[in-house]
């Protein structure tokens, strides 16, 4: 880098992963002497880091890179890159669409920013494009945060092969690779060294995480329970044609320290839309997996995504996925209309549901779901929870933390608790966050928080359908 003094703004759209793509993208610019600013009229370089998995947020990538026009007109020094799922999957494109993109790159080249950057600045740069997947085995990737905090995420596998027909992944993100084990546990010492106490082990199927010493991720998550001194693991997104009883048995033996939380993404109720999705499972087989996680886990909290509206669903079909919802009793759900991708198979089939039907469905599964939701945090009321501070809020002298279940909970307490665990007596459940007192402190205060952060944990817990 020529320039020591540059400023980086990023803009990211999409789930954890791409989140964690961010802070990767912020540490590698760090060390080329770039510093982060919070708007994009500070900077010297832009960079959106956008998912593709549905066409919102594509289509929000769009829209962002035209309200950059005047910044560049200002500053023709200022650079634009676009990166993440839209880069990999839109490549080129982008470039015949804008002017004011200098540079494209896909999520397998996020290392190579600094130079991709630097090239960008050199006299007659022309613009560029890297979005090659880089056949590189074993995947080996450390986790680069710049302040990690009390909890952050680590990646163990990249990438899927399972092609459900819905879904733009595994073009994106490309076949499905897993790290070394012995990297995985040495990336997680180094974050322990950091400060960290709860880690979330990330990728779009973590249930088919293979070391090449042929430990699977239920071996992976044993020796992270038994050989760290980490408070909390948890792991997201899982598979149900891939969680197994060893996985449960292992999550049960290794509480509390492996939390009893699990998202497991059915997407429809309908064995015949299953089949259509290419999940691997029926309706049947998914209600089974519950039945033997909830006997070998009792107090295991489930989450869920849903796809309404995917090519050919009948209203029976439909109400199929409701009565799942009414049934199996998800703490959480994540629902999306279906939205074709490009390269996928389901974009192809000829018997795509009319927006306005997918809108009504999905507004009517909201609905069941309220009446549900509503009942199940009822038994939190008064409940005490074991609360991992994360953050303090300095304006409102609220603490967050969350709860084993996975539960945000806020409540009025000191900043110097922040990393410890405590114990908080639930005051007020609401269905994405609670409130609470502090009951193992001297100095409790009982008091007004905020539940206002659903959106985003909306966006963070999201993982499959926003992979
Ligand atoms: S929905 Fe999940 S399992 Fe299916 S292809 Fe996408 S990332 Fe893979």
């Amino acid at each position: 880098m020529q320039d020591t003094n540059k400023r980086v703004y990023i803009s990211t759209y999409g789930c954890q992963m791409n989140v964690n793509d961010t802070e990767r993208m912020f540490s590698l610019l760090e060390m080329a002497n770039y510093s982060p600013v919070a708007t994009p009229e500070q900077a010297d370089l832009i960079i959106i880091n956008a998912c593709s998995i549905r066409e919102k947020p594509v289509h929000k990538v769009y829209s962002e890179v035209g309200t950059f026009r005047l910044l560049k007109e200002r500053n023709p020094q200022l650079r634009i890159g676009v990166g993440g799922c839209v880069g990999q999957q839109e490549k080129e494109n982008l470039l015949k669409w804008s002017p004011l993109i200098d540079f494209v790159f896909g999520t397998d080249s996020i290392d190579l920013l600094p130079s991709l950057v630097e090239k960008a600045y050199e006299d007659n740069a022309g613009k560029i494009v890297e979005a090659k997947f880089q056949h590189r085995s074993p995947y080996h990737i450390e986790t680069m945060v710049r302040k990690p905090g009390v909890a952050t995420f680590v990646n163990i596998t990249k990438g899927c092969d399972n092609f459900c027909t819905f879904c733009v992944v595994p073009y994106t993100r490309g076949r499905e690779k897993s790290r070394p084990l012995s990297h995985v546990m040495e990336d997680v010492k180094r974050l322990i060294q950091r400060g960290i106490k709860e880690i979330t082990l990330l990728g779009q199927n973590v249930n088919s995480y293979e070391s090449e010493c042929g430990a699977d991720f239920s071996d992976l998550l044993e020796r992270l329970a038994l050989e760290t001194p980490l408070e909390r693991i948890r792991f997201t997104t899982s598979h149900p044609k891939d969680f197994n009883q060893k996985l449960a048995n292992v999550m049960f033996r290794n509480q509390p320290k492996v939390c009893e939380y699990i998202h497991l993404p059915f997407q429809s109720g309908s064995t015949r839309i299953l089949e259509r999705m290419n999940r691997g499972y029926t309706r049947e087989e998914y209600i089974e997996k519950i039945a033997m996680i909830r006997a070998t886990i009792p107090n295991v909290v489930l989450s869920t995504d849903i796809i309404v509206g995917f090519p050919g669903e009948t209203e029976e079909e439909f109400l199929e996925t409701i009565s799942m919802v009414q049934t199996i009793g998800f703490e959480t759900i994540f629902a999306f209309k279906y939205s074709p991708r490009p390269f996928t198979k389901a974009a192809k089939f000829t018997d795509q549901i009319d927006e306005v039907v997918k809108d009504e469905r999905l507004a009517r599964l909201f609905k069941a779901y309220d009446v549900v939701a509503q009942e199940m945090v009822k038994r939190y009321d008064g409940q005490i929870l074991d609360i991992l501070v994360e953050d303090y809020d300095e304006k409102r002298g609220n603490l967050h933390g969350r709860s084993s279940q996975n539960k945000n909970v806020y409540f009025i307490g000191d900043k110097s608790l922040v990393g410890q665990t405590v114990q908080v007596k639930i005051t007020k459940a609401f269905p994405a966050t609670f409130r609470g007192e502090l009951v193992t402190h001297d100095f409790v205060t009982a008091g007004a928080v905020t539940t206002g952060l659903m959106a985003q944990e909306m966006e963070i817990s999201g993982l499959e359908n926003s992979l």
